[in-house]
């Protein structure tokens, strides 16, 4: 899971009485922030440090320490920056600085020098901020008051970012079957990638996937049959006794041999081609909405690269109320006044953006000439939400984020065969698609409505990524 480390910085020129009271009120910030109950890590308080050596040494610590995903600093009193430059210069953890200090209130009456003396992270903090400035550590900036819930949301979110970048920096994408032949939106550089956000991409042949799929013990398909009963509302056809109900049976099959293909190797994102199905008896779509549930990182069509954002998005958004998703703009409603976008796919949508019942269907694919696949049918619910996406310009990657909310469709569509949102984007719909096309942005993205924009601002900052956001 990961926890976070909280650097209190001072100097010994305080004498030990002081650095004592330093000391006990950091672990009393620490105290406050891990009882925030906005936090979803632990942070670990370390001892306050006075010297360069004890700097550098605990950041090669944390650098060297897999649980560790970040580093909080606060300069409770004063710490000459100078002693933090050896350190800083080794840092390989995201940083925040936390611009804060013991007491909320200043005690006007009883103020006298000794006051001064302790609480001085007005300044203290300056000088930290100058030297991060200056040897171009990129960092989160947090100021207030730890009793603030604000400041505690604030450090959470970026703790979110935190966490799925450790994640991302170690991730594993399955690309089953390449790049759907002539696009280029989904194409690129996966080196660079690797070398950008730490997430390395393999391709694997339908074979083997098949072979998952095949051994997939009958016991485990009947759990897995039974499960969706108690989910969702399964058309006749497809119920134990339905004619169709071996095509069911099949989509099963796909989620759990899919699931032990990508645990084997050690995957938590994945991608395939609807043109490259091999003996798969129907399009996996069920399985990747399934997968994605369970937090599996998903793109369609070969498309390596938002299944890393898809994977994230569900890393940092979890225990949060809503949900992470592939999503594809698809097509529009331009009548003036009421425009929105309707998103969705052939079928990979994923149910954590609905709090309703899925409807468990199954229907004709045209594009796709094997069985008809099965399919969870739902609208996402109403909610603020974000849509991100990975560009891939050449020798680097931009993101390209949108804020928008996901609202009911103007009447109920009866004959969409599979999952949708419909949303407004921010601040205006045509502004907002102008901006994306002029920035390049693809045509598939990662949408999530557990949390906003600032924790992809957080996670691309951290990866060093430039990130625009429109909103
Ligand atoms: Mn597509």
């Amino acid at each position: 899971m990961g926890h976070i480390w909280f650097l209190t910085g001072s100097q010994s020129l305080y004498g030990p009485e002081t650095l004592a009271e330093v000391a006990r009120q950091s672990q009393a910030v620490v105290a406050r922030l891990n009882a925030s109950g906005e936090i979803p890590v632990d942070i670990v308080w370390q001892p306050v440090v006075t010297e360069a050596d004890a700097i550098r040494r605990l950041v090669l610590a944390a650098n060297s320490d897999d649980e560790c995903v970040g580093l909080i600093c606060w300069m409770h009193t004063f710490s000459p920056a100078k002693l933090w430059i050896a350190g800083l210069k080794q840092l390989a953890k995201p940083l925040l600085h936390l611009h804060t200090q013991a007491g909320r209130e200043l005690p006007f009456a009883t103020l006298d020098q000794d006051f001064m003396n302790l609480n001085q992270s007005a300044h203290g903090d300056r000088e930290f901020g100058y030297i991060l400035t200056r040897l171009g550590v990129a960092r989160k900036i947090v100021v207030g008051h730890t009793s603030d819930p604000a400041v505690g949301h604030k450090i959470g979110m970026w703790a979110r970012a935190c966490l799925g970048a450790a994640d991302v920096a170690r991730l594993k994408i399955c690309s089953v079957g390449a790049n759907m032949r002539e696009v280029a939106d989904t194409d690129g550089d996966k080196v660079g990638l690797q070398i950008t956000f730490g997430a390395e991409v393999d391709a694997y042949g339908i074979t083997e996937v098949v072979d998952y799929v095949n051994a997939v013990d009958p016991a485990v398909i009947d759990a897995l049959v039974a499960e969706y009963a108690d989910r969702y509302d399964i058309v006749p056809e497809l119920r134990p006794g339905g004619e169709r109900h071996a095509m069911l049976r099949d989509g099963a099959a796909q989620e759990a041999g899919i699931r032990a293909f990508l645990d084997d190797h050690g995957a938590r994102a994945w991608t395939n081609s609807f043109q490259d199905l091999g003996a798969l008896r129907q399009l996996p779509g069920f399985a990747a909405q399934r997968l994605m549930a369970q937090g599996y990182g998903y793109g369609p069509e070969g498309d390596w690269k938002t299944p890393l954002l898809v994977r994230a998005a569900a890393v940092m958004g979890e225990g949060l109320p809503g949900g992470a998703s592939l999503m594809e703009d698809y097509t529009y409603n331009l009548v003036p006044g009421r425009e929105g976008v309707l998103g969705s796919h052939m079928l990979e949508i994923a149910e954590t953006l609905t709090t309703t019942r899925p409807r468990l269907e199954i229907h004709p694919l045209g594009l796709v000439p094997k069985d008809d696949p099965v399919r969870l049918v739902f609208d996402a619910d109403p909610a603020a939400a974000v849509i991100v996406g990975i560009v891939d310009l050449g020798g680097r990657f931009r993101m390209v984020a949108n804020v928008v909310d996901v609202v009911a469709p103007e009447a109920p569509m009866r004959c969409l065969p599979s999952a949708r949102a419909y949303w407004k984007p921010r601040p205006g719909f045509y502004p907002a698609l102008e901006d994306w096309l002029a920035l390049g942005g693809g045509h598939h993205d990662a949408i999530t409505t557990q949390f906003g924009a600032e924790v992809w601002v957080d996670f691309a900052r951290i990866f060093g990524v430039e990130l625009r956001v429109i909103e």
